[in-house]
């Protein structure tokens, strides 16, 4: 049994058929673990190859990933086929959740990341200069390329680039036959068949247990990371339409159907009302939990 705030994983016990792999490896800025049913490790390894792999392109503390080498540069820059996934389901999600889910907020989350490291505010110029560098309409994107119309833009993959991960770590594993396996990329799961004899995998939320299998499911909130200046909460989750992060943020999960999905519209709810959420959630077959 272990736990990541919010997200505690109950790891079946008393299992006959298949032999059983375990692995947590740090990656993404975060623990990735993963469990498996297979007859040997390929598919355990193949599944952290890939998350590697995905970590260097879209890691922004990273500063040589592809993400990061990226940000600041004009013109258009052809970029790999998995920037180009990321950045069409956050373009989506961008434009479905009026800009709540916005991954060109690269400026603002490095101007809070200052801010909390310091536990200091950032000045109102400081903050209108990142604004005037962030939105996601200031992003082109065309098939394997894409643009920043504005200078100093900078992308942020933090609220999608883990739900994406844990899926295509998933399907590695599944591409080698291992289907009964999960991974968690920190909060951020994608569970594929259940393990031999149950009926899916356990995953506890808060109070309740859920029983999964060939879905994903994220956790967002601020009950790890966050800012208190002058005895004010701000979530790491930053409302675009301000640019401060949220205060008095709690904790959202989301169950969808792709990883990518789960992750990012956990983020978005954060700062959507409750209705316009619902819309959302809906238009993706995803649900809250
Ligand atoms: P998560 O833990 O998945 O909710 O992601 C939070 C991270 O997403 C933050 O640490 C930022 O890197 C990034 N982020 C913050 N605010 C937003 C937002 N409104 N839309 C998209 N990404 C965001
Ligand atoms: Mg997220």
């Amino acid at each position: 049994v272990w736990s990541r705030s919010s997200a505690v994983f109950l790891i079946p016990i008393g299992l006959a058929a298949g032999q059983r792999w375990e692995w947590a490896e740090p990656a993404m800025g975060t623990l990735v673990r993963i469990t498996a049913y297979a007859p040997n490790a390929a598919a355990v390894r193949a599944a952290f190859a890939r998350v590697h792999e995905l970590d260097d392109r879209l890691s922004d503390y990273k500063p040589d990933s592809e993400v990061s080498r990226l940000s600041g540069q004009a013109g258009r820059v052809r970029i790999s086929e998995d920037l180009f996934r990321v950045l069409s389901i956050s373009h989506e999600l961008a434009s479905d959740s009026e800009g709540a889910f916005d991954v060109t907020l690269g400026p603002l989350v490095r101007l809070w990341r200052r801010a909390r490291a310091e536990a200091r505010m950032p000045s109102l110029d400081m903050l209108e200069r990142a604004r005037a560098a962030a939105g996601f309409r200031k992003l082109r994107l065309r098939p394997g390329e894409v643009e920043l119309l504005v200078e100093g833009m900078a992308l942020d993959l933090g609220g999608i680039a883990k739900g994406f991960a844990a899926s295509e770590a998933l399907a590695a594993m599944q591409e080698r036959g291992a289907t009964q396996a999960m991974v968690a990329v920190g909060g951020d799961l994608a569970v594929g068949d259940p393990p031999p004899g149950a009926a899916g995998w356990r995953i506890a939320i808060r109070h309740e247990v859920l029983t999964l299998s060939n879905t994903c499911i994220s956790t967002s909130g601020d009950t790890e990371q966050f800012a208190e200046i002058g005895g004010v909460r701000y979530s790491h989750i930053i409302d675009p339409r301000t640019g401060i992060g949220l205060r008095n943020q709690g904790e959202v999960t989301v169950i969808a159907p792709s990883g990518a999905l789960a992750d990012g519209l956990a983020t978005a709810l954060g700062v959507m009302d409750p209705e316009a959420g619902r819309a959302l959630l809906s238009k993706y077959r995803a649900v809250r939990r």
